[in-house]
């Protein structure tokens, strides 16, 4: 006889993220897990909710954990902004397998961001300026760029020209999408020559590079905004340190690629910690100040 009898279907047998909704017995449920987080950068243990009321920053030591694209948007904008561009899906141009199905990759990733592929476009204010916003998203698959990606962010290059509102991009990404090769790499080339049109329009292109901004994305669209900003501690660069390390046969110097080296070789602006990421733009953009014709 056992000590403790559970009659069937008392409780939920698993609990995946479906079977958080609308399910009584879930509701019930005291959930302890991810209360706590460890910080990567000081080891300590968080508490989750002081470090989502401090825009995903540790308290203690000021690491600056990754944000997604919604969060982005939402700490950026003012309230009412509107998601544009959306509803873009990867075809699967190469039909590409590696240890699963690219298929199943896309919608594994679709799932469990809620996003269609790695970038959300936006349109609202940010303090006084109306702009347009594009965040992308670094958890589904690795914020690489394919088509879509490069689609969605050449479509907002094109509406801050046609509407002549700056425009920000918020850069996270492992660089292009190898799934779609070739695909992904022409991305590089179709962005970069949209913003050229935007900078003969005289529209401001500000690029935000959070942790990490790396391959095809930093070597386009990432490096040509009239003003390239990143956020402290955060992984920049195109090839990685490895590759770089046997290429040119010398040890790299301590910090290599962090956004505070970048700065001090000229290759950033400003690093700009994210409590002052949104202050920091609406003076860069004071500053700015598009006119209404070219
Ligand atoms: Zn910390």
């Amino acid at each position: 006889m056992s000590w403790f009898k559970r009659e069937d279907g008392e409780f939920p047998a698993s609990g995946g993220p479906g079977a958080e909704n609308g399910s009584d017995a879930a509701a019930k449920t005291v959930r302890t897990e991810g209360l706590w987080i460890k910080c990567l950068g000081c080891r300590q243990t968080i508490f989750k909710a002081d470090l989502d009321a401090n825009l995903n920053v540790c308290p203690k030591c000021q690491h600056h954990f990754k944000l997604g694209a919604r969060q982005r948007i939402e700490k950026l904008l003012e309230p009412g902004y509107e998601l544009v561009d959306g509803g873009l899906r990867s075809t699967d141009p190469l039909n590409f397998v590696d240890v699963k199905p690219y298929k199943n990759r896309l919608s594994d990733a679709r799932e469990a961001t809620g996003l269609d592929d790695a970038i959300l476009n936006a349109v609202g204010l940010l303090g006084p300026h109306p702009v347009i916003l594009s965040a992308m998203e670094y958890s589904f698959i690795g914020g690489s760029m394919g088509a879509v990606v490069g689609e969605t962010i050449a479509r907002a290059v094109d509406r801050a020209r046609l509407d002549r509102k700056p425009l920000i991009v918020v850069a996270a990404s492992g660089g292009a999408r190898m799934m779609e090769g070739v695909v992904s790499l022409m991305q590089m080339a179709k962005i970069s020559t949209a913003l050229a049109q935007l900078d003969d329009a005289r529209v401001p292109y500000i690029c935000v590079l959070t942790d990490p901004t790396t391959g095809g994305v930093t070597a386009s669209f990432a490096m040509l905004g009239d003003l390239n900003i990143a956020e402290p501690g955060a992984l920049i660069g195109f090839a990685g340190p490895r590759v770089i390390e046997q290429t040119i046969r010398q040890k790299l110097p301590e910090g290599f690629q962090r956004a505070e080296f970048l700065l001090e070789k000229g290759f950033l602006d400003a690093v700009v910690p994210r409590r002052n990421l949104k202050s920091y733009l609406i003076r860069a953009l004071d500053f700015m100040k598009v006119s209404e014709v070219a």
